[in-house]
């Protein structure tokens, strides 16, 4: 896959916001999640530890 921007759910093209889970092992998983229909998907992402994952406000765009 070269660009995964297309919602499998609804194909909504506008790519996607983020969240992010705490895993059991501490880790912080990245989710994509469709603006359009809410969809989420696991993209085979965390963070290596996050210990003091918190999230801070930075550029407003
Ligand atoms: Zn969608």
């Amino acid at each position: 896959m070269e660009e995964f921007r297309a919602c499998l759910n609804c194909s909504c093209a506008k790519g996607f916001p983020v969240s992010f889970r705490r895993t059991s092992t501490g880790k912080v998983r990245i989710m994509p999640v469709c603006p359009n229909c809410g969809q989420a998907y696991d993209a085979g992402r965390s963070t290596s530890g996050a210990e003091t994952f918190k999230a801070e406000k930075r550029l407003l765009y």
